[in-house]
């Protein structure tokens, strides 16, 4: 397994659980939008943040879609390694308690 698509994976992990946040800032009336390093083409397919729906692009931006688009690395491999990382730490939290 490559170091990108484990960091990839952890970054996915992370974003999901809100833990690490994507690149971007707010306007003044609360809307978000990724910074130019954030954006990829995935993006543009992406409805516009409005008043209503000032999240759409926070929201795209931590699914495995955009984080694999991000590391050019391939979706499916992204979300198995994910996977992978999760079980091996429920693992080790089970191994902790046992302890
Ligand atoms: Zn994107």
């Amino acid at each position: 397994m490559n170091a990108k698509i484990m960091e990839a994976a952890k970054l996915y992990i992370d974003r999901q659980n809100r833990t690490v946040h994507p690149d971007g800032k707010f306007d003044n009336a609360s809307r978000w939008y990724p910074s130019d390093s954030e954006r990829c083409g995935c993006c543009d397919a992406v409805r516009s943040p409005s008043r209503a729906w000032p999240y759409s692009y926070m929201i795209h931006c931590r699914t495995a879609k955009h984080i694999a688009n991000l590391y050019s690395v391939s979706e499916t491999e992204l979300k198995r390694e994910a996977r992978r990382t999760l079980a091996e730490a429920q693992i080790a939290t089970v191994e902790l308690i046992a302890a």
